[in-house]
């Protein structure tokens, strides 16, 4: 046997092995329902994929609700896109100019329960099938919802609706409660080494 074909041999043994395990996994994990998604850590990349699961979703025709809980100063291309073309995603903002450099907190709060009421409409509906809750996190964080109440809404959420959570941080009992925890990391971000936010790519 040449010293490829002993490679090829090698490899292919290899990938027999590695399917065994997938398949192994595949065959354990027959439990069907919706997941909870917490998309978080200090790297591009968490609302944007949240909004890739809603594109997936749209593909099977199913129920899209998104709630996002800072408005910025910029208009984003999902937004565009969901108000404009498709009028069958429930699509909510905290409409009240909430931003970083925001001083009041009490105005900040009551924008933050009316938001809430939204979402958790949509974690007590049963017809949606995904619903997205883009920067929760820091509502956690600053106090301005109740943990425990956001917490039961989307540990009692129907069934079979899966639920995306963005956002930096969110605490301990968030990330155990959720199915999925994904950590965005940077390794670098262009914004760093000066490069404008980029309309289509950073908004
Ligand atoms: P995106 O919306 O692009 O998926 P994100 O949701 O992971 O980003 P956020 O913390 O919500 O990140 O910030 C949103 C904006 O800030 C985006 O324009 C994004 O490009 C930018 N951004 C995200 N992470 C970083 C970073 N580490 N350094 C600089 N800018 C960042
Ligand atoms: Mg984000």
């Amino acid at each position: 046997m040449s010293s490829e074909d002993k490679k090829d041999a090698r490899h292919k043994k290899a990938m027999e092995k590695q399917k065994e395990k997938v398949d192994a996994h595949i065959a354990a994990a027959n439990e069907e329902r919706g997941v909870a998604l917490l998309l978080t850590g200090n790297g591009k990349g968490k609302t944007s994929s949240a909004f890739g699961m809603v594109m997936r979703a749209l593909g099977y025709g199913h129920k899209v609700g998104v709630v996002q809980f800072i408005k910025g100063v910029q208009l984003s291309g999902e937004e565009i896109y969901l108000r404009d073309k498709c009028p069958d995603v429930a699509f909510h903002q905290m409409g009240t100019g909430f931003t970083w450099d925001t001083q009041d907190r009490s105005s900040d709060m009551e924008a933050a329960r009316a938001t809430w009421a939204i979402a958790l409409e949509m974690l007590e509906d049963p017809s949606f099938n995904l619903v997205v809750l883009d920067e929760l996190t820091y509502m956690l964080s600053f106090d301005y919802l109740p943990e425990a109440e956001v917490l039961k809404a989307i540990e009692q959420r129907p069934r079979e609706q899966s639920v995306v959570v963005t956002g930096r941080g969110g605490g301990a009992a968030l990330r155990d409660l959720m199915d999925t925890v994904s950590e965005v990391k940077e390794i670098k971000h262009a914004y760093n080494a000066g490069v404008k936010a980029r309309e289509g790519v950073d908004y």
